[in-house]
């Protein structure tokens, strides 16, 4: 690993006024941006790694009212194993304890985890061998080459000059970020409250809506139906320490009136199910209706060479976490 500074931050004013200015890296669990920087994937090696860890109060689980707040800071192993987390929003549990291993769980964060950066292999290839959109450069490799992990619900442009647009096709595979988003989770951050829907994108070297120098301080879940009636489902090559090649979440309300469905690892960022989630909303699942909900979440998926795999799971865990719902 290349030598860079290393500041314990005071209080989160002092990580963001440091982040405006470049040359900065935000610092929580490590678990995704000390291999990143030990593998010199960036086109820039930062100069200076902030650590949000040493700022006070980022770190807890309560429930406020009708709110489960979640500090940024906190880690996953707290998250998976919160009597709070397990009783109000059991999927969350579940979702916090299938991330990566016990150990790295121990030390890794719920903010970190949302933040988290692609996994696509050419954007992870040491010493930046391929200095692709995602990082400012001028083509997506992917697009050409090995796609087998990446969308099968097309790319995100996004600006990386004045008047130059790049397509990204590299897939959003936290396992929270489903989770989070069929339970109507805000984030709240060092600016605003940023909603399920608007939180995550985009963009050269993020996978969120938050601007420069801004951070996550708290994630809320409301404790709805939802939180309650849910499921989660993570397909993956290996039992333990793989990423998900797809996960899911499914959740309902309790008049049936109204189906959330949600599917990471296809798209750019959390994928909504919307026309299944039409198809279901007011009526009680029946084994018709699962199989007919899964060929609906599939709908619009243009696979490339690679990965039409990922439309036949769609289907089939859609209706199968259907009908155990
Ligand atoms: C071997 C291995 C296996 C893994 N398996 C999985 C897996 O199965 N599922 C999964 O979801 N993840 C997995 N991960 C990724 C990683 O463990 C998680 O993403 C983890 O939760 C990252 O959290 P962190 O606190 O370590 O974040 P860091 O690595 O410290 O930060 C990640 C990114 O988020 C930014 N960031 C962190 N906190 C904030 C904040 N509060 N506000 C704004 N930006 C912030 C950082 O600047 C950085 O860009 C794996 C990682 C490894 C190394
Ligand atoms: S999919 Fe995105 S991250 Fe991967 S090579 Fe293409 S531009 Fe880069």
């Amino acid at each position: 690993m290349r030598p860079f500074n290393h500041i314990n931050a005071e209080t989160l004013d002092e990580a963001s006024a440091a982040l405006k200015k470049g040359g900065t890296v935000a610092l929580a669990g490590g678990g995704d941006l000390l291999p990143a920087l030990k593998d010199d994937i960036f086109r820039t090696y930062p100069n200076t790694v902030i650590n949000l860890k040493s700022v006070p109060d980022l770190n807890y689980i309560r429930i406020d009212g009708d709110t489960l707040k979640i500090g940024a800071l906190t880690t996953l192993a707290d998250v998976a194993r919160s009597p709070l987390v397990q009783e109000s929003a059991p999927i969350l549990a579940q979702a916090a304890r299938s991330a990566s291993s016990p150990s790295l769980r121990e030390t890794t964060t719920i903010g970190g985890n949302v933040c988290q950066l692609p996994r696509c292999w050419y954007f992870r290839k040491l010493n930046n061998r391929f200095d692709c959109a995602r990082k400012g450069g001028d083509r997506c490799f992917a697009l050409t080459g090995d796609n087998r992990y990446h969308s099968i619900f097309g790319g995100e442009t996004f600006e990386t000059a004045p008047g130059v647009t790049r397509l990204c096709i590299a897939v959003n595979q936290g396992d929270l970020a489903p989770v989070l988003t069929v339970l109507i989770a805000k984030f709240v951050t060092t600016e605003r409250v940023i909603g399920n829907l608007d939180f995550f994108g985009v963009g050269v070297l993020r996978s969120t809506t938050l601007g420069c120098g801004e951070l996550l301080t708290e994630i809320q879940i409301p404790l709805s139906d939802f939180a309650k009636n849910a499921r989660y489902k993570r397909f993956a090559f290996r039992k333990s320490i793989d990423f998900p090649v797809l996960n899911l979440a499914v959740a309902v309300n309790a008049d049936k009136s109204r189906y959330h469905i949600c599917i990471g690892g296809v798209a750019p960022v959390p994928y909504i199910a919307l026309k299944a989630e039409e198809l279901l909303n007011g009526k009680a699942i029946t084994p018709e209706l699962a199989e007919a909900a899964g060929i609906a979440a599939a709908e619009g998926a243009k696979p490339y060479e690679a990965n039409a795999y990922k439309v036949q799971l769609i289907k089939t865990l859609v209706k199968r976490e259907l009908l155990a719902l």
